[in-house]
Protein backbone atom coordinates (compact mmCIF):
# COMPACT_ATOMS: atom_id res chain seq x y z
CA UNK A 1 0.00 0.00 0.00
CA UNK A 2 2.49 2.82 -1.47
CA UNK A 3 0.60 5.52 0.34
CA UNK A 4 1.08 4.64 3.46
CA UNK A 5 4.80 4.85 2.65
CA UNK A 6 6.31 8.16 3.18
CA UNK A 7 7.03 9.19 -0.55
CA UNK A 8 10.70 9.54 -0.11
CA UNK A 9 11.05 6.08 0.41
CA UNK A 10 8.95 4.58 -1.69
CA UNK A 11 12.11 2.35 -3.36
CA UNK A 12 11.93 0.44 -0.38
CA UNK A 13 9.24 -1.20 -1.30
CA UNK A 14 10.07 -2.65 -4.56
CA UNK A 15 14.21 -3.60 -3.46
CA UNK A 16 14.61 -5.40 -6.69
CA UNK A 17 13.63 -2.66 -8.92
CA UNK A 18 16.28 0.17 -10.63
CA UNK A 19 15.85 3.16 -8.16
CA UNK A 20 14.44 5.43 -11.13
CA UNK A 21 11.27 3.01 -10.87
CA UNK A 22 10.44 4.25 -7.64
CA UNK A 23 10.46 7.67 -9.38
CA UNK A 24 8.09 6.24 -12.01
CA UNK A 25 5.25 5.29 -9.15
CA UNK A 26 6.02 8.73 -7.26
CA UNK A 27 4.96 10.43 -10.53
CA UNK A 28 1.73 8.25 -10.70
CA UNK A 29 0.57 8.57 -7.15
CA UNK A 30 1.37 11.59 -6.72
CA UNK A 31 1.41 13.55 -10.07
CA UNK A 32 -1.11 11.60 -11.87
CA UNK A 33 -2.83 9.45 -9.91
CA UNK A 34 -4.80 6.60 -11.73
CA UNK A 35 -7.25 4.18 -10.41
CA UNK A 36 -5.86 1.00 -11.55
CA UNK A 37 -2.47 0.24 -11.77
CA UNK A 38 -2.89 -1.83 -15.12
CA UNK A 39 -2.97 1.96 -16.49
CA UNK A 40 1.11 2.36 -15.58
CA UNK A 41 1.73 1.44 -18.63
CA UNK A 42 5.30 2.50 -17.71
CA UNK A 43 6.27 0.17 -14.93
CA UNK A 44 7.22 -3.11 -15.26
CA UNK A 45 4.33 -5.81 -15.34
CA UNK A 46 5.65 -7.33 -12.47
CA UNK A 47 5.22 -3.71 -10.39
CA UNK A 48 1.90 -3.33 -12.00
CA UNK A 49 1.11 -7.05 -10.31
CA UNK A 50 2.48 -6.77 -6.70
CA UNK A 51 0.26 -2.89 -6.77
CA UNK A 52 -2.88 -4.56 -7.82
CA UNK A 53 -5.30 -5.04 -5.18
CA UNK A 54 -2.77 -2.73 -3.17
CA UNK A 55 -2.99 0.01 -4.34
CA UNK A 56 -5.42 1.86 -2.45
CA UNK A 57 -5.26 1.46 1.28
CA UNK A 58 -8.44 0.73 1.43
CA UNK A 59 -11.67 -0.48 -0.45
CA UNK A 60 -14.15 1.69 -2.35
CA UNK A 61 -17.16 -0.05 -0.50
CA UNK A 62 -19.94 2.46 -1.66
CA UNK A 63 -19.91 4.70 -4.49
CA UNK A 64 -22.47 6.75 -4.74
CA UNK A 65 -23.64 9.63 -6.85
CA UNK A 66 -26.21 12.82 -6.64
CA UNK A 67 -27.08 15.97 -8.01
CA UNK A 68 -27.44 14.79 -11.51
CA UNK A 69 -23.74 13.55 -10.90
CA UNK A 70 -22.42 16.72 -9.76
CA UNK A 71 -21.87 14.74 -6.30
CA UNK A 72 -20.03 11.50 -5.73
CA UNK A 73 -19.82 10.04 -2.26
CA UNK A 74 -17.59 7.29 -1.12
CA UNK A 75 -17.10 5.26 1.92
CA UNK A 76 -13.81 3.21 1.99
CA UNK A 77 -12.99 0.65 4.43
CA UNK A 78 -10.15 0.09 5.74
CA UNK A 79 -8.15 -3.43 6.20
CA UNK A 80 -8.99 -2.80 9.99
CA UNK A 81 -12.93 -2.62 9.17
CA UNK A 82 -12.07 1.77 9.99
CA UNK A 83 -14.64 3.63 7.67
CA UNK A 84 -13.57 6.73 5.66
CA UNK A 85 -15.66 9.26 3.81
CA UNK A 86 -14.97 11.49 1.58
CA UNK A 87 -17.05 13.50 -1.02
CA UNK A 88 -16.35 15.13 -4.41
CA UNK A 89 -18.52 18.20 -5.22
CA UNK A 90 -18.47 19.37 -8.57
CA UNK A 91 -19.37 23.15 -9.19
CA UNK A 92 -19.50 24.93 -12.65
CA UNK A 93 -15.83 27.01 -11.20
CA UNK A 94 -14.27 24.57 -8.59
CA UNK A 95 -14.50 21.10 -7.98
CA UNK A 96 -14.00 20.66 -4.28
CA UNK A 97 -13.37 17.19 -1.98
CA UNK A 98 -14.32 16.98 1.69
CA UNK A 99 -12.01 14.47 3.35
CA UNK A 100 -11.52 12.69 6.70
CA UNK A 101 -8.78 12.94 9.50
CA UNK A 102 -10.20 11.13 11.75
CA UNK A 103 -12.71 7.75 11.72
CA UNK A 104 -15.31 9.11 14.11
CA UNK A 105 -14.83 12.00 16.63
CA UNK A 106 -14.39 12.40 20.44
CA UNK A 107 -16.04 15.76 20.31
CA UNK A 108 -18.96 14.82 21.02
CA UNK A 109 -21.09 18.18 19.45
CA UNK A 110 -24.88 17.46 20.08
CA UNK A 111 -26.04 17.37 16.12
CA UNK A 112 -23.36 15.75 14.67
CA UNK A 113 -23.45 12.56 13.10
CA UNK A 114 -19.44 11.56 13.62
CA UNK A 115 -19.73 12.91 17.34
CA UNK A 116 -22.82 10.33 18.28
CA UNK A 117 -20.58 7.66 17.39
CA UNK A 118 -17.51 8.40 19.39
CA UNK A 119 -13.97 8.48 18.56
CA UNK A 120 -12.49 5.18 16.61
CA UNK A 121 -8.72 6.00 15.61
CA UNK A 122 -6.73 8.86 14.01
CA UNK A 123 -6.10 8.53 10.17
CA UNK A 124 -2.57 8.09 9.30
CA UNK A 125 -1.15 11.03 6.33
CA UNK A 126 -0.96 8.31 3.87
CA UNK A 127 -4.78 7.25 4.27
CA UNK A 128 -5.73 11.12 4.35
CA UNK A 129 -3.33 11.82 1.28
CA UNK A 130 -4.68 8.81 -0.47
CA UNK A 131 -8.18 10.10 0.07
CA UNK A 132 -7.17 13.62 -2.19
CA UNK A 133 -5.15 11.04 -4.91
CA UNK A 134 -8.22 8.65 -5.37
CA UNK A 135 -10.72 11.91 -5.90
CA UNK A 136 -7.83 13.08 -8.35
CA UNK A 137 -7.56 9.42 -10.36
CA UNK A 138 -11.47 9.44 -10.41
CA UNK A 139 -11.43 12.73 -12.01
CA UNK A 140 -8.76 11.63 -14.44
CA UNK A 141 -10.49 8.46 -15.14
CA UNK A 142 -13.98 8.76 -15.17
CA UNK A 143 -15.13 12.63 -14.25
CA UNK A 144 -17.69 14.14 -12.89
CA UNK A 145 -20.65 15.76 -14.75
CA UNK A 146 -20.30 19.40 -13.68
CA UNK A 147 -17.24 21.23 -12.85
CA UNK A 148 -13.63 21.26 -13.76
CA UNK A 149 -12.16 17.92 -14.28
CA UNK A 150 -9.74 18.39 -11.88
CA UNK A 151 -9.45 19.12 -7.91
CA UNK A 152 -9.50 22.93 -7.67
CA UNK A 153 -10.58 22.39 -3.48
CA UNK A 154 -9.90 20.57 -0.75
CA UNK A 155 -11.62 20.84 2.73
CA UNK A 156 -11.19 19.08 6.21
CA UNK A 157 -14.62 18.82 6.73
CA UNK A 158 -15.50 15.42 6.12
CA UNK A 159 -15.02 13.09 9.61
CA UNK A 160 -13.01 14.22 12.45
CA UNK A 161 -11.27 17.39 13.67
CA UNK A 162 -7.89 17.59 12.06
CA UNK A 163 -6.64 19.61 14.71
CA UNK A 164 -7.32 16.80 16.59
CA UNK A 165 -5.02 14.35 14.63
CA UNK A 166 -2.26 17.38 14.10
CA UNK A 167 0.67 15.86 13.13
CA UNK A 168 -0.61 13.61 10.67
CA UNK A 169 -2.74 16.06 9.47
CA UNK A 170 0.33 18.38 8.75
CA UNK A 171 2.17 15.39 7.08
CA UNK A 172 -0.65 14.71 4.86
CA UNK A 173 -0.48 18.83 4.01
CA UNK A 174 2.45 18.89 3.65
CA UNK A 175 2.32 16.24 0.88
CA UNK A 176 -0.75 17.61 -0.64
CA UNK A 177 1.17 21.00 -1.25
CA UNK A 178 5.19 19.56 -1.89
CA UNK A 179 4.23 16.51 -3.67
CA UNK A 180 0.60 16.87 -5.75
CA UNK A 181 1.59 20.35 -5.85
CA UNK A 182 -1.65 22.06 -4.84
CA UNK A 183 -1.88 25.40 -4.07
CA UNK A 184 -1.97 25.75 -0.07
CA UNK A 185 -4.74 28.47 -0.43
CA UNK A 186 -7.19 26.02 -2.08
CA UNK A 187 -7.14 23.75 1.25
CA UNK A 188 -9.31 24.67 3.93
CA UNK A 189 -8.82 23.45 7.77
CA UNK A 190 -12.24 23.27 9.55
CA UNK A 191 -11.85 22.88 13.46
CA UNK A 192 -14.49 23.01 16.03
CA UNK A 193 -11.86 25.69 17.95
CA UNK A 194 -8.89 23.64 19.35
CA UNK A 195 -7.40 26.42 20.47
CA UNK A 196 -4.01 25.21 20.81
CA UNK A 197 -3.83 23.09 17.02
CA UNK A 198 -5.33 26.76 16.01
CA UNK A 199 -2.01 28.37 17.56
CA UNK A 200 0.17 25.75 16.27
CA UNK A 201 -1.23 25.80 13.17
CA UNK A 202 -0.26 29.34 12.45
CA UNK A 203 3.65 28.87 13.20
CA UNK A 204 3.22 26.24 9.96
CA UNK A 205 4.57 27.20 6.91
CA UNK A 206 1.91 26.85 4.61
CA UNK A 207 -0.99 29.64 4.14
CA UNK A 208 -4.40 27.42 4.01
CA UNK A 209 -7.52 28.33 4.96
CA UNK A 210 -8.61 28.51 8.62
CA UNK A 211 -12.81 27.42 9.26
CA UNK A 212 -14.37 27.93 12.70
CA UNK A 213 -17.07 26.03 13.63
CA UNK A 214 -18.48 28.44 16.37
CA UNK A 215 -22.44 27.24 15.84
CA UNK A 216 -22.80 29.99 18.67
CA UNK A 217 -21.96 33.55 20.15
CA UNK A 218 -21.92 33.04 23.29
CA UNK A 219 -20.46 30.69 25.68
CA UNK A 220 -23.56 29.55 27.22
CA UNK A 221 -25.06 28.50 23.96
CA UNK A 222 -22.17 27.20 22.81
CA UNK A 223 -21.18 25.04 25.76
CA UNK A 224 -24.27 23.15 25.39
CA UNK A 225 -23.82 22.44 21.22
CA UNK A 226 -19.97 22.15 21.40
CA UNK A 227 -19.22 20.66 24.53
CA UNK A 228 -15.23 21.23 24.20
CA UNK A 229 -16.12 25.22 24.79
CA UNK A 230 -15.81 24.24 28.52
CA UNK A 231 -12.18 24.05 28.06
CA UNK A 232 -11.62 26.68 24.86
CA UNK A 233 -14.46 29.17 25.77
CA UNK A 234 -15.08 31.39 22.52
CA UNK A 235 -13.20 34.34 23.63
CA UNK A 236 -9.89 32.06 23.63
CA UNK A 237 -10.89 30.76 20.47
CA UNK A 238 -11.61 33.88 18.65
CA UNK A 239 -8.01 35.69 19.72
CA UNK A 240 -6.86 32.18 18.34
CA UNK A 241 -8.40 32.74 14.96
CA UNK A 242 -7.58 36.84 15.24
CA UNK A 243 -3.56 35.31 15.60
CA UNK A 244 -4.45 32.86 12.72
CA UNK A 245 -5.10 36.40 9.88
CA UNK A 246 -2.83 38.02 11.73
CA UNK A 247 0.61 35.48 11.02
CA UNK A 248 -1.03 34.41 7.85
CA UNK A 249 -2.79 36.75 6.49
CA UNK A 250 -5.49 34.50 5.94
CA UNK A 251 -8.92 35.58 6.92
CA UNK A 252 -10.55 32.95 8.92
CA UNK A 253 -13.77 31.39 7.99
CA UNK A 254 -16.61 31.04 10.44
CA UNK A 255 -19.50 27.90 9.87
CA UNK A 256 -22.51 28.12 11.65
CA UNK A 257 -24.95 24.76 10.92
CA UNK A 258 -28.30 26.49 11.48
CA UNK A 259 -30.62 24.77 14.33
CA UNK A 260 -34.18 25.11 14.65
CA UNK A 261 -35.32 27.76 17.21
CA UNK A 262 -31.26 26.89 18.90
CA UNK A 263 -28.87 29.34 17.04
CA UNK A 264 -31.02 31.03 14.46
CA UNK A 265 -32.36 33.81 16.73
CA UNK A 266 -31.77 37.22 16.29
CA UNK A 267 -30.09 37.86 19.49
CA UNK A 268 -27.53 35.44 18.33
CA UNK A 269 -27.43 36.56 14.82
CA UNK A 270 -26.10 40.03 16.15
CA UNK A 271 -23.71 38.38 18.72
CA UNK A 272 -22.52 36.64 15.69
CA UNK A 273 -22.03 39.94 13.72
CA UNK A 274 -19.87 41.10 16.36
CA UNK A 275 -17.36 38.59 16.07
CA UNK A 276 -17.44 38.00 12.67
CA UNK A 277 -16.73 42.17 12.01
CA UNK A 278 -13.77 41.82 14.97
CA UNK A 279 -11.83 39.15 13.06
CA UNK A 280 -13.26 40.31 9.01
CA UNK A 281 -14.56 36.55 8.90
CA UNK A 282 -16.81 35.64 6.41
CA UNK A 283 -19.76 33.57 7.47
CA UNK A 284 -20.42 30.14 6.09
CA UNK A 285 -24.43 28.88 7.18
CA UNK A 286 -25.18 25.45 6.94
CA UNK A 287 -28.76 24.26 6.98
CA UNK A 288 -28.68 21.72 10.09
CA UNK A 289 -28.57 17.79 8.16
CA UNK A 290 -30.95 16.14 10.56
CA UNK A 291 -29.15 13.05 12.50
CA UNK A 292 -30.28 9.83 13.85
CA UNK A 293 -29.46 10.19 17.71
CA UNK A 294 -30.70 13.92 17.95
CA UNK A 295 -34.28 15.57 17.69
CA UNK A 296 -32.65 19.07 16.22
CA UNK A 297 -34.28 20.01 13.11
CA UNK A 298 -33.36 22.83 10.10
CA UNK A 299 -34.01 26.29 10.25
CA UNK A 300 -37.11 26.43 7.91
CA UNK A 301 -36.68 28.71 5.21
CA UNK A 302 -38.27 31.89 6.88
CA UNK A 303 -35.98 31.70 9.89
CA UNK A 304 -32.89 30.93 7.62
CA UNK A 305 -33.52 33.90 5.46
CA UNK A 306 -34.49 36.17 8.35
CA UNK A 307 -30.88 34.85 10.26
CA UNK A 308 -28.93 35.79 7.35
CA UNK A 309 -30.84 39.20 6.47
CA UNK A 310 -29.94 40.49 9.57
CA UNK A 311 -26.12 39.13 9.07
CA UNK A 312 -26.57 40.91 6.22
CA UNK A 313 -27.84 44.43 7.50
CA UNK A 314 -24.81 44.53 9.94
CA UNK A 315 -22.55 44.29 6.66
CA UNK A 316 -21.02 40.90 7.37
CA UNK A 317 -20.65 38.49 4.17
CA UNK A 318 -22.65 35.08 4.68
CA UNK A 319 -23.14 32.43 2.47
CA UNK A 320 -25.68 29.63 2.71
CA UNK A 321 -24.11 26.65 1.90
CA UNK A 322 -26.01 24.43 -0.42
CA UNK A 323 -26.90 21.60 1.20
CA UNK A 324 -24.95 19.14 -1.60
CA UNK A 325 -25.57 15.13 -1.26
CA UNK A 326 -28.03 15.61 1.57
CA UNK A 327 -29.95 12.71 -0.69
CA UNK A 328 -27.51 10.45 -0.43
CA UNK A 329 -26.58 11.08 3.47
CA UNK A 330 -23.19 12.99 1.98
CA UNK A 331 -23.38 15.20 4.68
CA UNK A 332 -21.05 15.54 7.69
CA UNK A 333 -20.88 11.48 8.74
CA UNK A 334 -24.33 10.05 8.08
CA UNK A 335 -22.53 7.61 5.69
CA UNK A 336 -21.74 5.61 7.79
CA UNK A 337 -24.99 6.15 9.85
CA UNK A 338 -26.99 5.59 7.57
CA UNK A 339 -24.75 2.51 5.46
CA UNK A 340 -27.30 0.01 5.73
CA UNK A 341 -30.41 1.35 4.69
CA UNK A 342 -28.45 3.05 1.23
CA UNK A 343 -30.66 2.82 -1.96
CA UNK A 344 -28.49 2.25 -5.37
CA UNK A 345 -25.21 1.70 -3.81
CA UNK A 346 -22.58 0.52 -6.33
CA UNK A 347 -19.62 -1.53 -5.08
CA UNK A 348 -16.27 -1.72 -6.13
CA UNK A 349 -13.12 -4.03 -5.61
CA UNK A 350 -14.48 -5.02 -2.19
N1 LIG B 1 -14.35 18.83 13.21
C1 LIG B 1 -14.27 19.86 12.24
C2 LIG B 1 -14.55 19.44 10.82
C3 LIG B 1 -15.64 18.44 10.55
S1 LIG B 1 -17.31 18.91 10.36
C4 LIG B 1 -15.18 21.00 12.63
O1 LIG B 1 -15.89 20.89 13.62
O2 LIG B 1 -15.16 22.02 11.97
C5 LIG B 1 -17.44 20.15 9.14
C6 LIG B 1 -18.57 21.10 9.42
O3 LIG B 1 -19.86 20.43 9.36
C7 LIG B 1 -18.49 21.69 10.83
O4 LIG B 1 -18.76 23.07 10.79
C8 LIG B 1 -19.59 20.94 11.55
O5 LIG B 1 -20.04 21.63 12.66
C9 LIG B 1 -20.63 20.79 10.48
N2 LIG B 1 -21.63 19.76 10.79
C10 LIG B 1 -21.48 18.65 11.53
N3 LIG B 1 -22.62 17.97 11.62
C11 LIG B 1 -23.54 18.64 10.90
C12 LIG B 1 -24.93 18.43 10.60
N4 LIG B 1 -25.56 17.36 11.06
N5 LIG B 1 -25.54 19.33 9.83
C13 LIG B 1 -24.87 20.40 9.34
N6 LIG B 1 -23.59 20.66 9.59
C14 LIG B 1 -22.91 19.80 10.36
Amino acid sequence: MPYLTPPSELAGLFPDEEPYRAKQLYQWLYRKPALDPSSMTDLPPSMREALGEHLWPFNVEVEQTADGGSTIKWLFRAPDGAAIEAVLMGYSERTTLCISSQVGCALACSFCATGQFGFERHLQAGEIVAQVAYARAYLRDVGLAVGPNHLTNIVFMGMGEPLANFDRVREATRRIVEDMEMSPRRLTVSTVGLVPGMLRLAEEPWPVNLAVSLHAADDELRNTLVPINRRYPLADVEAAAANYFERKGRRVSIEWTLIDSVNDTIEQATKLSRIAHRLGAHVNVIPLNATPLSKDQPSRRSRIQAFVGHLRSFDVNVTVRDTRGSDIDAACGQLRASQAALPEIRVRNS
